[in-house]
């Protein structure tokens, strides 16, 4: 790694920079001790039933509550975040704060499924499995109340060790999501030995659909593969009604975008059903 990096002329280091690519690090340090200042924050996107849409869970989404630069989106701040040892301790954070609020949520007789993103370095440490099994103990949440989001990207650097956490995690009755499916480059061929409950079909095929037939096409082909494996399907993305209609006639089990509800703090969470079926524009 370290003749990699001199090779290619970065010279910049920080403990456990694990990219050649340059990383904005005054920006790093301040996240590092902006997440130990209790400075991150998460918000909640709900996912519904695409049919009756009920709302059947949420997605924790982070960002940065910044003292000078306001609300910050992970964009800004998680690719640098994920070439560092940063990501873990952020994972840490995002995993306890989640399930915190899920046991919030659960003492408050609601009954919300929570998914978590987990970045690839995470699930390579060996902690990972025993770090969630002890969060869930901890916050008295059943296992099945958590769903761990991970790309194709986490799958493919190595996928017998991946599917053995993912294995020991499900279980215990954790769910297993594959979060942007259709933009990583995961074998098809792999898919049935993954232990998996969910695809989440990226946004870029959802936005697509209904102007290229190519893109609805494939996500029929996504909804048939996903039927034929035993997994649900999740849509993300979805920013119209004509869209939600069309995927939930499609077969796509759940829906997710900012026509049904955008991320928001956990209070603004409605935990009452969203948009009813007849608000069609
Ligand atoms: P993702 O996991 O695929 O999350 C969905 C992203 O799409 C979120 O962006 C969400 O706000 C956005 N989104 C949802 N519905 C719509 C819609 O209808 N239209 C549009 N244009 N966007 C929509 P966000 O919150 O900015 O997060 C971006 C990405 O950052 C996430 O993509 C995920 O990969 C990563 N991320 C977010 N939170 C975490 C976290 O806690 N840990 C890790 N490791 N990654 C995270
Ligand atoms: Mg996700
Ligand atoms: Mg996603
Ligand atoms: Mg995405």
């Amino acid at each position: 790694r370290r003749a990699k990096r001199e090779r290619t002329g970065v010279v910049e280091w920080t403990p456990g920079l694990d990219s050649t690519q340059r990383v904005d690090l005054r920006q790093l340090t301040e996240l590092r001790s902006g997440l130990r200042n209790g400075h991150l924050r998460l918000f909640y996107q709900p996912l519904h039933e695409a049919t009756s849409r009920k709302m059947s869970g949420v997605e924790a989404l982070v960002r940065w509550q910044h003292p000078q630069r306001g609300l910050l989106p992970p964009g800004v701040f998680l690719p640098d975040a994920e070439r560092s040892d940063v990501i873990l301790e952020l994972t840490d954070w995002v995993l306890a704060e989640a399930l915190h609020q899920a046991a919030l949520w659960k003492r408050a007789g609601h009954h919300v499924p929570v998914s978590v993103n987990l970045p690839p370095a995470y699930l390579a440490q060996e902690r990972a499995v025993p770090t969630i099994l002890a969060l869930l103990q901890l916050e008295q949440v059943p296992a099945d109340l958590l769903t761990v989001e991970i790309t194709e990207t986490a799958v493919l650097t190595n996928p017998d060790e991946v599917a053995a956490q993912l294995s020991a995690l499900r279980l215990r009755g954790v769910r297993v999501a594959i979060d942007d499916f259709g933009t990583g480059y995961t074998s098809l061929g792999l898919l049935p030995r993954l232990p998996v409950d969910e695809l989440k079909i990226d946004r870029s095929f959802v936005v697509q659909m209904h102007d290229s037939p190519a893109h609805a096409t494939i996500i029929d082909s996504v909804i048939a593969i996903a039927r034929a494996l035993g997994m649900m399907v999740v849509a993300e993305g979805v920013e119209d009604e004509p869209t939600a209609a069309d995927l939930a006639r499609a077969g796509v089990d759940l829906l997710q975008g900012y026509h049904l509800n955008r991320p928001t703090p956990p209070e603004a969470v409605p935990l009452v059903p969203a948009r009813p079926l007849t608000a069609v524009v």
